[in-house]
């Protein structure tokens, strides 16, 4: 998953481009997911680099509109990155998925049309919606939240760290 450390600046509106376009401009792993909907390896090295991930949001590798957030992460062991709903609604939507002999909602961004994953509803999850957004990390841009990023350690004045006197 490719990680910044600022937050790309969101798409005005739609993001239309061609396929020659999106090819150069997106790794081979990006267009396989965003533009073919192709599905990375479960519990490959992004699920593990996710999971590892603290405070953040998740952009869209393919225009940068804010989807996701640390916030609604949550740990479903699918082997996928997973969060119970978006961090911003409008760019995210959701369309019916026929493919493969199943019924299933197609989680797209809503600004370049880029498949993300899919969501699944009632499965028992302890979350607010016990929805599944199951989303490749691939397509994903990850931006460590500033706080997290820079994590000061609090500095200790060893001097005034008074130690008992000893008498
Ligand atoms: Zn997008």
């Amino acid at each position: 998953m490719e990680t910044k450390t600022e937050i790309p600046a969101e798409p005005g509106g739609k993001v239309v481009k061609t396929d020659e376009e999106w090819k150069k401009e997106l790794t081979p792993e990006q267009y396989r997911i965003l533009r073919e909907a192709g599905t990375e390896r479960a519990n490959g090295e992004v699920y593990k680099e996710f999971k590892h991930q603290g405070k953040g949001t998740y952009h869209c590798a393919g225009c940068n509109a804010l989807l996701f957030s640390s916030d609604q992460k949550f740990d479903s062991g699918c082997g996928w990155p997973s969060f119970y709903d978006p961090a911003k609604a409008e760019n995210v939507t959701l369309k019916r998925d026929t493919t493969l002999g199943m019924t299933r909602i197609e989680v797209i961004c809503a600004k370049c049309e880029g498949h993300l994953g899919h969501v699944f509803e009632g499965e028992g999850f302890d979350t607010p919606t016990d929805k599944r957004f199951c989303i490749n990390g691939g397509g994903l841009i990850y931006v460590p939240a500033k706080e997290a990023a820079k994590e000061e350690k609090p500095v200790k004045d060893e001097k005034s760290a008074a130690k008992p006197e000893e008498k």
